[in-house]
């Protein structure tokens, strides 16, 4: 079905009309019998690409499927997600990345795109099948035992080494676990102290970064720094972002989450499980200096670290509950809210180009010019949104963001074509 899109604002400048052919490719001139969409007052950006989701499936499909986190990603005006590899059980050989791969197709609403496990079974000892799962047909690219930290220098830098030999990346959760256990699960600090939860230091997240970014440097490899949370590994990585552009022969990326961007450490006063994630939230200074990192490139990308959990698995006294919160859906306008001076052309480099480029997705993330694949998001810049976490796509219900109110709102999502989101609901398959 082709279409035409009428009056958007492109990236919000100057109004234009784009037009997208039967096979889902953006072209030049209106084709003949397109369904329209009246884009008049809304921003046109390339679809979303979020480096950093989970989907929960296999093995808990009562928190979410790769169809209902498919449908929430749409709705937030994603057309590709990276999906986490801590299901069950864990995307650690090629069968099971493809499987992954496959399911993602099948619910065809973005491009749902394997993230491989670092570490057989996320054990930190033994290397995943990494060649494998690049090899295999969902391409694997991105590897990451997120949820856990890859702890053992030796075994992170032979996996730098790997993944080198085919330009791929290593996504790691930074958090020493020697300094921030299992248990650890508020910022460290006077709060932490005042309601008794175990205390989850900055400085075990700056430890991991400051040895990662040399790693990568010693093996002329790639890593990416996810979910970074404070004001001293946005430091590290100012020092090492600088190193590496002048040497030429290693990188180092990084993405922020939108809750860190907004939400900070003295909301979990309360007790309020909704808002256990890993890492924690941080103090206003932290908040700030991560805002700050984001504007000036020293943050590349804005990931939502979208962690779905069944009611069973949330509603536990704090120190029992699972740990993250949902966040598809909600990303585009908590950055908005949150970083409300982010010019448009900023926000499609931090949630879309950059993240496509880390992940290696060479139709993701391109400009909105003829010979593109058409994934579009068209969005109604100054809308007052009012999250209702009961109108959520996800099968799950740990939304921080429910009742607040947010800037900017996700009209329509187009993905390679086909309209997923129409005014602001799934269009049926
Ligand atoms: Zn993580």
């Amino acid at each position: 079905m082709s279409l035409v899109i009428e009056g958007a604002s492109l990236l919000g400048e100057g109004t234009t009309d784009l037009y997208v052919d039967d096979h889902g490719m953006l072209v030049d001139s209106a084709p003949a019998g397109a369904e329209r969409i009246d884009a008049a007052g809304l921003v046109a950006l390339p679809g979303l690409v979020d480096l950093h989701t989970h989907l929960r499936e296999p093995g808990r499909e009562d928190a979410e499927t790769i169809l209902t986190g498919s449908r929430a990603a749409a709705l937030g005006g994603y057309t590709a997600v990276l999906a986490m590899a801590n299901t069950t059980p864990v995307t650690d050989t090629a069968e099971a990345a493809t499987r992954v791969w496959e399911l993602g197709r099948e619910a065809g609403l973005v491009h749902v795109q394997p993230v491989g496990a670092v570490t057989r079974g996320l054990g930190g000892e033994e290397l995943a099948e990494l060649g494998l799962m690049h090899r295999s047909r969902a391409g694997v690219t991105v590897f990451s035992d997120d949820g856990r930290c890859v702890h053992d220098a030796r075994v992170m830098r032979r996996a730098l080494e790997y993944v080198k030999a085919f330009g791929g990346v290593v996504s790691q959760h930074s958090q020493d676990p020697s300094l921030a256990g299992p248990a650890a699960c508020c910022h460290e600090g006077e709060l932490s102290g005042r309601l008794g939860l175990p205390g989850w230091p900055g400085i075990a997240e700056e430890v991991i970064v400051a040895r990662d970014v040399m790693l990568a440097r010693h093996t002329g490899s790639r890593v990416h720094v996810a979910h970074v949370s404070t004001a001293g590994s946005v430091d590290v990585l100012r020092w090492a972002k600088a190193r590496a552009e002048r040497d030429g022969t290693w990188s180092v990326t990084a993405e922020v989450t939108p809750h860190h961007l907004l939400l900070t450490t003295d909301l979990l006063a309360g007790y309020d499980p909704t808002y256990k994630v890993n890492p924690p939230l941080r103090p206003q200074e932290d908040v700030d200096a991560l805002r700050e990192a984001l504007a000036d490139g020293t943050i590349d990308a804005v990931a939502t670290d979208h962690a779905p959990h069944a009611r069973h698995d949330k509603e536990h006294a704090f120190v029992d509950a699972a740990f993250g919160m949902v966040g598809l859906e909600t990303a585009l306008a908590v950055v908005r809210t949150a970083l409300p001076q982010l010019s448009w052309p900023d926000v499609a480099r931090v949630m879309s180009a950059t993240p496509a480029r880390i992940a290696g997705l060479a139709d993701q993330g391109r400009p909105l010019t003829p010979g593109s694949p058409a994934h579009v998001v068209l969005v109604e810049p100054d809308a007052a949104l009012t999250v209702d976490r009961d109108a959520s796509a996800s099968l799950s219900r740990n939304n921080p963001w429910h009742g607040r109110s947010l800037t900017s709102r996700v009209v329509h999502t187009v993905y390679a074509g086909r309209v997923t989101v129409r005014d602001g609901a799934l269009v049926d398959a």
